[in-house]
Order: structure tokens, then sequence, then C-alpha cells
């Protein structure tokens, strides 16, 4: 693969970052997928605004706009041949030289790495077999909605589930399930109306979660954003997940309960239609 780091278009093995990186010691630093389909980015323009509105929380500077970005984006797709995958972007606060929390000087530059993955995401098997999740609890820190790549809490849900024979976790705080470990969840009830958590600091403002929830109001599917429970999601008559990397994908098994019939659901699978539709 050819990589990006800082200006540079390397072979990955060439590519390199300092060991005293803050992405490195302190995961201080933010990151994005896009999604490829046909050589073409998904929602971009999506991902690059929640690019800056995590790096103003964290006050983290970034230093290119949309079309500086995006241009990399394509010349990543065009070096790797990518068809069909997604793109990786991390921007961290750069390199001061040494260990030390307090930040560097807003002098320091950042440190911008982008690279391609190569993976079938509109033919996956998982979006017509579907997933099996368990749920487990949402130990994470309480800024959910910056996308910072302080990630060892959703690696341990996952190692949780995979020992579980599960293929991902669903995260609960306070009795309600919050997100997948990396990406949203819904539920559809017997009206067929489809529930997902409101946006709050609590989950990452997912950016298919944003597309899917116009084009369902378009389809005059209900979306209603409420807090849910473990229990209502075993027993809902579908659950679905959503993200950058799956699109959609229906689950078929909570707490190993099945769901509905243990196929995917009809509202799961319009959902996903309309939205690879729209690509
Ligand atoms: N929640 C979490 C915790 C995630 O890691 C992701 C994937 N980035 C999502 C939700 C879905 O967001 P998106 O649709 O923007 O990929």
């Amino acid at each position: 693969r050819t990589v990006y780091v800082n200006g540079e278009y390397l072979p990955e093995a060439a590519a390199k970052v300092s060991v005293f990186d803050r992405g490195f010691l302190f995961a201080d630093a933010v990151y994005e997928v896009t999604a490829v389909v046909n050589s073409k980015l998904v929602d971009f323009a999506g991902h690059y605004a929640r690019l800056v509105r995590s790096c103003g929380e964290l006050g983290l500077a970034l230093t290119m706009d949309e079309n500086g970005l995006r241009e990399i984006h394509q010349r990543l797709i065009v070096e790797n041949a990518l068809q069909e995958g997604g793109i990786y972007l991390q921007l961290t606060r750069g390199n001061a030289g040494d260990r030390d929390f307090h930040f560097p000087p807003a002098s320091t530059p950042p440190t911008l790495v982008l690279f391609t993955q190569a993976r079938a995401v509109v033919d996956h098997p998982a979006a017509s077999k579907g997933i099996r999740v368990v749920t487990c609890p949402d130990i994470r820190w309480q800024r959910r909605d910056i996308k910072t790549v302080q990630l060892l809490a959703p690696c341990l849900a996952k190692a949780f589930a995979e020992a579980q024979g599960a293929d991902d976790a669903f995260l609960v705080e306070n009795g309600y399930i919050t997100e997948g470990s990396s990406c949203n969840c819904y539920i559809v009830q017997d009206d067929n109306t489809v529930v997902t958590r409101p946006l709050s600091n609590s989950i990452l403002h997912g950016i298919t979660r944003k597309a899917l929830v116009k084009l369902a109001e378009e389809h005059c599917v209900t979306i209603e954003e409420r807090l849910f429970t473990p229990e209502e999601a075993r027993n809902a008559r579908e659950v679905f997940i959503s993200s950058a990397t799956t699109f959609v994908w229906p689950v078929v098994a909570v707490d190993g309960q099945t769901i509905g019939d243990g196929k995917p659901g009809p509202i799961t699978q319009l959902l996903r239609r309309i939205y690879l539709q729209m690509l």
C-alpha cells in the first residue's frame, strides 16, 4: 500500500511517525473512516464536517480544508487502485519531542496520516446473514461525540463478544444501550417504528445514521429517537446497526436470543437498499 504521512505518499513500510507523537502517547488524536464504493468516496462532506467538529472540541488545529483533504483521499484511491473499502484518516497533536501531558506550543506541526483498506462493503456476507451481538457495560469516557482514537474500550468489548462466540457488542449505560462498539444501534418495533438513541455526548453522531434518518423520512419509515434497553432489543421485531464500514447490517441475535425469525427483517433490508441506491 501507498500511505500518506504529513505531505508525503510513501510505501507503507517507509512511513514513520515519532515515538513522541501525542497520538501514540496520549491518544491525543482524532480520526475518520470514509467508505469507498466504485472508487468513489461516500459522503466525504459529512466526514469532513465531523472532523472539523472533533478538532474544534479538542482545540486541535486542522490546517487543511475540505478540498485539500478530499484530494489526498482521491490520490490514495488512485495510487492503490482501491475499488471498494475505506480510507482511514488520523490527525494528532503532533510530536513535542518528549512526553509531557501539557499541550505543546501551538506552532507544533500536527501529524496527519491516511491509508486505504480494501474490503467488501456492498456484498459483505454479514449484510445478508446478519450478525450476533452481546451486551456489555459501556466503560468509555463521557465525550463519545468526539471521534478520538481512544479505542481500548471498544477493543475490549469486541474481545468480550468474540469470547462469547458473538460478532460484536452493544454497550449499556444506566440500563440503556448507548451504541455498538463501532456502530449506531436501532430496533424496530411491532408498528414498524425504528427506535434509535437521540444524539448527545453519549454516542458518536454517525454519518451513516444521519443519512439513514433522512432517507427513512423520505420513505415514510418513522424514526423515534429515544433510549431503549437491552430487553427491548432482545424482544424487538428487528435489530440493526449502521456505520461507514457496514452501512446497514441486520442483527439476528442479542445475548443469545434470536431476533424475529433469525433472518434479516424487511425494514432493515429496505433501509440498506435505499442507502445503497443513494450512492
Ligand atoms: N458509533 C461508534 C462508537 C463508532 O465507532 C462508529 C463508527 N465510526 C459509529 C457509531 C458509526 O458512525 P459512522 O456512521 O459515521 O461510521
